[in-house]
């Protein structure tokens, strides 16, 4: 088994990383090598190849011929960047999921696990939203580029398994976070960017601003939990449709809720004020994760507050190095 992931270098990559060498230091304390013989994995970054280009990703395939592949490579951002650049969003992840998907299915891997994103859902829908509902009705028009483009690779996966046999799937995680994130106050997701705006207020003692009414509600997931069951998909999970990868619907918290929860794992002792002119975005996508916990009944998800308190010590402990 060699597996190659696209986007092995950004927040979900990094933390599948970490996975695979966790566990392969688990097995050299036991004594056991059978999975290291058995995967090989390769990250690529995207100095490795320009995925948007079919001519370098046919030649980083060519060069590694996987069998399996992780594609996690795309443009990502928080709703303020896709506000911005729907376009972008649109034409940059339709061309690098047709090119990796076509690469993949070239040269025989057998199994691609591919990245969509609970923003793919309908904005107007019946709660919680599940995995037979992702065609249902336009997404969010905050973030409709990256929402279709995200939605199809669920079209092709049905169509290579349709024409080819090829057993090529989708996880549907919820808004993801952990080291490694990018911090970007501009361009990134809530949680990094409000961990970056606490640190700066802190330094600075002025208030924290936090954008919209913090009214919206949000399912976070660890990067780290995300890439266990990534590995898991990947390894076990025999179906072409896609599964959502979410912590319960009683684990959702409003945008306020996650802004107190940074103050307190940063100990930050100045002033919250809220931003209304900002936007809020998609009220919420509340997502179930019964199909989940059909196959993974005992998985464990790493509490929210003590997740979020080891990201905040990674950004501060890495600061200079951090994306920003
Ligand atoms: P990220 O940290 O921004 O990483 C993006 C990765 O894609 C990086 O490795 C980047 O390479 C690579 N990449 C971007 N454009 C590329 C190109 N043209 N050619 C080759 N590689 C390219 O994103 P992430 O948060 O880990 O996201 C991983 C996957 O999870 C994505 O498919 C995303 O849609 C999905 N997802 C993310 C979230 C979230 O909250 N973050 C939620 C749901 C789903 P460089 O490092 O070289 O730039
Ligand atoms: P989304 O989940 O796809 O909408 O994307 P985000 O992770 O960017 O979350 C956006 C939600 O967080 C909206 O309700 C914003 O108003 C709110 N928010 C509050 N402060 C911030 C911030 O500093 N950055 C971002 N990106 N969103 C913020």
């Amino acid at each position: 088994m060699r597996v190659l992931v696209t986007g092995g270098s950004g927040l979900v990559g990094r933390a599948i990383q970490h996975v695979v060498k966790e566990e392969e230091e688990e097995e050299e304390e036991e004594g056991s090598t059978a999975a290291k013989e058995e995967e090989e994995w390769i990250f690529l970054s995207s100095k490795d190849a320009n995925l948007m280009s079919m001519e370098e990703t046919r030649a980083a395939f060519e060069r590694h011929r996987p069998t399996h592949v992780i594609h996690l490579a795309a443009v990502v951002g928080g709703l303020f960047k896709n506000m911005k650049y729907n376009l972008d969003f649109w034409r940059n992840n339709i061309h690098i999921n047709d090119n990796v998907l076509q690469a993949a299915h070239e040269v025989g891997a057998v199994k691609v696990v591919s990245c969509l994103s609970t923003c793919v859902f309908p904005d107007k829908t019946t709660y919680p939203i599940d995995e037979t509902m992702i065609h249902d009705g336009p997404p969010h028009e905050s973030n409709f580029g990256y929402s279709y483009a995200k939605r199809m690779i669920d079209v092709h996966n049905r169509a290579y398994f349709q024409q080819h046999g090829r057993c090529y799937t989708a996880v549907i995680p919820t808004n993801v976070f952990g080291p490694h994130d990018n911090f970007s106050i501009e361009d990134g997701h809530v949680l990094p960017g409000l961990i970056h705006k606490t640190y700066r207020a802190q330094k600075d003692g002025t208030p924290l601003v936090v954008w919209g009414s913090g009214a919206p509600r949000r399912q976070f997931i660890y990067s780290l939990d995300l890439a266990r069951l990534f590995l898991w998909v990947l390894r076990e999970y025999p179906e072409v449709e896609p599964i959502v990868l979410s912590v319960g619907e009683e684990d959702e918290v409003s945008i306020g809720e996650a802004a107190d929860a940074v103050v307190e794992a940063l100990g930050f002792n100045g002033a919250v004020e809220y931003d209304i002119s900002k936007a809020d975005g998609q009220f919420k996508k509340t997502a179930s994760n019964a199909k989940l916990r059909r196959y993974r009944p005992d998985f464990m998800f790493t509490p929210f507050r003590q997740a979020l308190k080891e990201t905040c010590d990674w950004f501060v402990e890495n600061y200079d190095a951090a994306r920003k």
